[in-house]
């Protein structure tokens, strides 16, 4: 996999460099239906796990890219984002002239299911707020960030993915799961990480926070809102970004000022709020 830098104005496009350079746009048109991971698909071309990487670029403030793939899955690495941000930090992320546009939440879309719940709501900057509840060992857990506040890369990039022992077969049988291990995720047994330490005591609901992130990517831009979700995933996010994209009357299109993504920069200091485009760095 490679990243390479795009123009203004292009958002982030994912390209399959087996298949001719088929391009397929990280957006809500192109979203394929799965459960356990995002996965994009267009004129039956797909990319599967793409959640991990956009939200790493949506949490480092990276607006346009072109990510460059041989395969159709992206590399899961230790399961968090982490690799993602030091490597877009060791390459630099440059600003670019143009302002960023997002898509500013005007009146709030919700989407429940059962007891699963997620909503966006009017608010400056991008929030978010996420509350899981799952069986022992993780229990009830609550998270809220304040994505303007670059706090990205300290309290959510580390968070890694996470699934029961007990769950494992089963999924592997249902080809749900491919090589899932200790190094690559936090393995549960009935009383607690099995390859522990932990690197937050609240990793799990941080998780949900980076994987929901990644999700929201796919509403093309930059979302300005708060968004609320309890006992959500995969499908409910991507559930949550079609209704958004669909209700034209809940959202507009808006520019930050230009004087917030003026800064100029590239590495550690840079703010998330910038509209940015990065530079080429070698993935896995
Ligand atoms: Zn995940």
């Amino acid at each position: 996999m490679r990243l390479l830098p795009a123009p203004a104005g292009s958002g982030i496009v994912f390209r399959r460099t087996d298949l001719d350079n088929f391009e397929i746009p990280a957006n809500g048109r192109n979203v394929a239906k799965v459960s356990y991971a995002t996965s994009l698909m267009r004129q039956g071309v797909l990319i599967s796990t793409t959640e991990h990487l956009l939200s790493a670029l949506i949490g480092m403030g990276v607006d346009n890219v072109i990510i460059e793939l041989d395969n159709l899955e992206l590399p899961i690495l230790d399961g968090s984002a982490l690799p993602y941000v030091q490597a877009f930090l060791n390459t630099g992320i440059r600003t670019q002239r143009r302002r960023r546009e997002t898509i500013r939440v005007l009146r709030p879309v919700e989407v429940r299911e059962g007891n699963k719940f997620i909503g966006v709501y009017p608010g400056s900057g991008y929030s978010i707020e996420y509350t899981i509840e799952f069986p022992a060992p993780i229990g009830r857990q609550h998270a809220s960030v304040d994505l303007a506040a670059e706090t990205y890369g300290e309290l959510i990039a580390a968070a890694r993915t996470f699934g029961y022992k007990a769950d494992e077969q089963r999924l592997r049988d249902m080809g749900l799961i491919r090589g899932a291990n200790a190094d690559n995720a936090i393995i549960l047994g009935a009383r607690g990480p099995e390859n522990g330490p932990l690197r937050f005591v609240d990793e799990y609901v941080r998780h949900k926070v980076l994987d929901l992130i990644g999700d929201l990517a796919l509403a093309g831009r930059r979302i300005e809102g708060h968004v609320v979700a309890e006992r959500a995933g995969h499908a409910m996010h991507t559930a949550l970004v079609s209704r958004l994209l669909k209700d034209r009357s809940a959202w507009e299109l808006a520019h930050v000022p230009v004087e917030a993504s003026a800064t100029e920069n590239s590495g550690e200091d840079r703010l998330p709020s910038a509209g940015l485009s990065t530079a080429v760095l070698a993935g896995a």
